[in-house]
């Protein structure tokens, strides 16, 4: 099976730092939708891994979250593409769950529910947190520098092995070169 985990928030759609709270600010990436698309035709099954601390922060609510999943769900529909799953921490950032990346709950879940190796999955994200997330459960780790990408292009601690792409796109072209 072919499994690639993608983070949210600057890697399929804009993100802001004042949050994704509702679906008319969930605003995709060019090329995203289209990318993942791709990814379907060529086999892979493609899982969202998303911190949404606004949750508990208290930004926004469990329907709330779920209508701008449902958004983005439903703006791929329109391309022809489709998401195997979406998981998500929607605990606040001084939580102590085990779920909140840089913590690799979320990707333990989803080796779970695909009883699935994640040993060189690829896990796409523009923060540290989802490259370190990533690494820690053995994915190899690519950074978009779309989003946050940019500035964590420059962050020491970025994985050595993590692969440097200017968007989604990009990666996706090269992983069904
Ligand atoms: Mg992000
Ligand atoms: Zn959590």
């Amino acid at each position: 099976m072919k499994l690639i985990i993608l983070d949210r928030d600057g890697v399929i759609n804009y993100d802001s730092d004042q949050f994704i709270k509702s679906p008319e600010e969930w605003k995709p990436i060019p090329g995203s939708l289209e990318a993942i698309a791709k990814l379907n035709q060529w086999g892979w099954r493609v899982v969202v891994a998303s911190n949404q601390s606004g949750v508990g922060r208290g930004l926004f609510g469990m329907d709330t979250l779920n209508a701008i999943n449902e958004k983005m769900v439903k703006s791929l529909a329109q391309v022809g593409g489709r998401l195997d799953a979406i998981f998500f921490c929607p605990h606040a950032a001084d939580s102590t769950c085990e779920c909140r990346k840089p913590k690799p709950g979320l990707f333990l879940q989803i080796a779970a529910r695909f009883n699935a190796d994640l040993a060189g999955v690829p896990c796409v994200g523009d923060s540290l947190r989802d490259l370190q997330a990533g690494a820690a459960v053995g994915c190899q780790p690519y950074l978009v520098l779309t989003g946050k990408g940019l500035k964590t292009r420059e962050d020491p601690a970025l994985p050595d092995n993590a692969l440097i792409y200017p968007d989604l796109a990009s990666v996706v072209a090269d992983l069904t070169a």
